[in-house]
């Protein structure tokens, strides 16, 4: 059997990784700035996190979620304490698409309606109520059909109120800080303003964070930086740290019924240690504050370069915006300088290393990258 040929491949055979640092089977070392879509976060194969697995995959895989799994109640306490929503209940399942439907699901029962409010170049998920309230999702989707969904530029809060007011409205639903949208950051008083006609109308405010959680910004959540909290967050990439598993979180304004929600593999207890495993050291090693740090250090030596448009974002989720297409800098990163980036549409590199990047590593990275554009 052939696979199914979705993704544009480059010939290189990744086999190892160790931090920043990535191996081909060749023995080529790599430098990891885009940790497989921002799912690296403690590093790949950090010690710690791989002890934990295997000493639970000794023990026990799986098991139904209609038994006590007490590693779920161990992860939903771990991650309220560390984001600052202790408060809030946790729904475990698989993917950030998976998060944002169950999100969306909850926001219906809630309201009893089924029409919502996302934002120009909004990206979400492949599922069909993820991929209804994604733009441009065309490609990605030719029917759709969930959900009635009315899409917004992003900013544009006269225009929200407007819809809001007609009061058929479930949810509202924006990513804490666009990742395929190209690092777009929404201004914290349109987060506020969000917040306060959410509430206002009844609308159920669903943030994303699956990209721009779990540390990556600089603080827990990117929509921190605005103070204001969402009723409903999903998150998953850099939870497991690789190990598939997503969450929602969910606000004490709602109400969990017996069958509402449910999942055969969502919080088994793999993945529920991969991301306790994750939590233990974000704690640890302040990786919080590591993005803080080495991300601010970067984004101030990017905006000093010549040639480039805009450099975007906050902590280590960051966007260099050129005005011309950057197929050929990203190739010669990755094939002369050794450097994995990502991208987001055609003109925008994206960097989402994993959260140990040091000042060190991110000063390799410049002066690789400085070799690229002065070669060009
Ligand atoms: N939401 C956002 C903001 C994303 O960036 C992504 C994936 O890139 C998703 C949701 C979907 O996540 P997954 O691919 O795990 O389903």
């Amino acid at each position: 059997m052939k696979l199914f040929d979705v993704y544009p491949l480059f010939d290189i055979n990744i086999v190892r990784g160790r931090g920043c640092r990535v191996y081909d089977d060749k023995g080529t070392e790599y430098l990891d700035l885009y940790g497989g879509h921002a799912v690296i976060s403690v590093g790949h194969t950090h010690p710690y996190y791989l002890e934990k697995i295997r000493r639970q995959a000794g023990e026990l895989s799986f098991y139904s979620n209609s038994v006590v799994n007490k590693l779920q109640s161990e992860l939903a306490e771990k991650l309220g304490r560390l984001s600052g929503y202790d408060d809030y209940s946790l729904f475990l399942i698989n993917s950030g698409a998976e998060a944002n439907e169950n999100a969306l699901k909850l926001a219906s029962f809630h309201t009893g309606k089924k029409k919502v409010v996302s934002f120009s170049h909004a990206f979400h998920g492949r599922t069909s109520a993820a991929v209804n309230v994604t733009d441009n999702a065309k490609i990605i989707a030719p029917i759709n059909g969930t959900f009635e969904v009315v899409r917004l530029a992003l900013g544009d809060i006269d225009a929200v109120r407007r819809e809001l007011a007609k009061g058929d409205v479930c949810a509202v639903i924006i990513e804490g800080i666009q990742g395929v949208g190209g690092i777009q950051i929404p201004a914290d008083d349109f987060l506020r303003q969000l917040r306060e006609v959410c509430t206002e109308t009844g609308t159920v405010l669903i943030l994303d964070e699956v990209q721009s959680g779990y540390g990556r910004s600089g603080k827990f959540f990117a929509h921190q930086y605005a103070g204001i909290r969402p009723d409903i967050i999903t998150v998953a990439k850099g939870m497991g740290n690789g190990f598939p598993i997503g969450g929602v979180l969910i606000s004490p304004l709602f109400t969990p019924v017996y069958g509402m929600l449910g999942t055969t593999f969502g919080g088994n207890h793999l993945a529920c240690t991969a991301a306790i495993a994750v939590l233990d050291i974000m704690e640890k090693e302040r990786l919080i504050e590591n993005a803080a740090r080495v991300g601010a250090w970067l984004m101030e030596q990017l905006k000093a370069l010549p040639g480039i448009k805009e450099v975007r974002g906050r902590g280590l989720m960051i966007g260099i915006e050129f005005e011309q297409p950057i197929t050929d800098i990203r190739r010669a990163l990755l094939f002369d300088e050794k450097v994995f980036t990502g991208v987001a549409g055609t003109q925008v590199i994206r960097l989402l290393p994993p959260l140990v990047l040091t000042l060190d590593d991110a000063a390799e990275f410049m002066e690789r990258f400085k070799r690229v554009l002065n070669r060009k």
